[in-house]
């Protein structure tokens, strides 16, 4: 006996309508975990209302016909909508929804009536082929614009373009040999024309969730950087940007500066007022710092009480200012209720040399920071490289930060110092 394949029509509707499902649950849950990624909600959304569109096509005989055909492909196209509005967000660009909308909401029209005076399922067929293609079209352009973000961004292109050849075939082959009366009757054009979608929907599904996965990685990579009390970097985060941005000064000959702040009698806040007062005056005085830096300064929680403000492309005089309207910020903060005590800081700054690693940069701020202590606090102290005569070399290459190293210098100064 010769074995057959029969890619029965109803049976590809069911077996879309699980894949559906599936990427819809997983999709939903991806959304409900990682709030932060943008994009999953809507390719859930989009599933879901492919099921029930494919509900309304697989129900044709239970209803009106008139309901099945506006419904069916009604929520099919707001399918398309949702799915490129998703794909836009995960990949980040802002979708151009107007002109695929009037496309879904105009073709409405026709096909109420090639439905209700004139039953014709091959026009039918062809306003649903026309309208398939020019709605993914814009989808299918963006998808191109921006396939140099990666192979996730060109398979996806790839089912797209599958999905609308699939629609401009099955038209062009229904305007040629029209199609059978019932769409459940078995017909090769419509066979392959729902294999097509079948395979595209699979595709979109899973390159849509490799693209959520990337982001997913990113988030988790952020905010493996952040400090999750104070929303500032956290050391990891601080340090890398300071190596990036020491490498860059010394590259380009722009200055950069570094400043150390460190809360004054931050004990006291915390036995004054408890743990839960201390991290409210962290929060507020990463606040103040972060209220008075550009959009590229950084500023980096990295100890319990102490932060390191990073400033590309500015010199000491620069910092000194900044310094100093952080100074008077945070002592515009009020008093803290429990303990009754007025947050002050005080504050080391320094410039990069181009012979400074790192370790020099903030053993330096360290020690400036350790002068404005023994000031009396409240206060901002500089301290500048010591000027070199021997002749300028090419600058060596960066010294990988070693924490161990870093905090061994930082306080074995304050050994010093005190
Ligand atoms: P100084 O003016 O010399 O800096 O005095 P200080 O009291 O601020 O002394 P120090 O900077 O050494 O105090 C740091 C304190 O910060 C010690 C620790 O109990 C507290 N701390 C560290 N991390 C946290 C945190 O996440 N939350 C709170 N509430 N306290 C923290
Ligand atoms: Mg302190």
């Amino acid at each position: 006996m010769t074995p057959t394949v029969h890619f029965d029509i109803a049976t590809l509707f069911v077996t879309q309508a699980l894949v559906c499902l599936i990427f819809a649950l997983v999709l939903y849950i991806l959304a409900k975990r990682f709030p932060d990624v943008r994009g999953p909600m809507q390719l859930a959304q989009g599933f879901f209302v492919g099921i029930v569109a494919l509900c309304f096509f697989l129900l044709r005989g239970f209803m009106p016909l008139t309901v099945s055909v506006l419904f069916g492909n009604g929520l099919l196209w707001v399918t398309y909508l949702l799915l490129y509005a998703g794909g836009a967000a995960l990949i980040g660009f802002r979708p151009r929804l107007l002109f695929p909308a009037i496309i879904a909401a105009l073709s409405l029209l026709p096909m109420a009536y090639f439905t209700i005076f004139h039953n014709l399922i091959s026009i039918r067929t062809i306003i649903v082929s026309i309208t398939g293609v020019l709605i993914q079209i814009n989808l299918f352009v963006d998808l191109v614009r921006h396939r140099h973000r990666g192979v996730v961004v060109q398979s996806l292109t790839v089912f797209v373009g599958m999905s609308m050849v699939g629609d401009a075939v099955r038209g062009i082959v229904t305007a040629i040999r029209g199609v059978p009366p019932n769409i459940f009757q078995n017909d090769v054009a419509q066979s392959l024309h729902l294999l097509v979608g079948l395979i595209s929907a699979c595709g979109v599904g899973v390159f849509s969730m490799a693209l959520i996965a990337r982001e997913i990685t990113a988030s988790i990579e952020r905010s493996a950087r952040r400090d999750a009390l104070t929303g500032a970097l956290n050391r990891l985060g601080i340090e890398e940007l300071l190596a990036i941005e020491m490498e860059r000064a010394r590259r380009t000959f722009v200055p950069l500066s570094v400043a150390l702040l460190d809360i004054d009698h931050f004990k006291a806040f915390n036995d004054t007022g408890g743990h839960a007062t201390g991290d409210e005056v962290l929060r507020n005085i990463a606040g103040a710092i972060s209220h008075q830096l550009r959009t590229f300064d950084a500023c980096g929680r990295i100890g319990g009480d102490e932060f390191l403000v990073v400033l590309p492309g500015s010199s000491a005089l620069d910092i000194a200012a900044v310094c100093n309207r952080i100074l008077r910020e945070v002592a515009s903060l009020p008093p803290h209720a429990p303990s009754g005590i007025a947050p002050t800081v005080s504050i080391g700054f320094t410039q990069a040399d181009v012979y400074d690693t790192v370790v020099d940069l903030l053993a330096r701020a360290d020690r400036a920071l350790y002068a404005a202590k023994n000031q009396g606090r409240n206060c901002a102290q500089m301290e500048l490289a010591p000027l070199r005569t021997e002749p300028l070399e090419a600058p060596s290459a960066p010294k990988p930060i070693r924490r161990s190293r870093m905090r061994r210098s930082a306080s074995s100064m304050r050994d010093f110092q005190s």
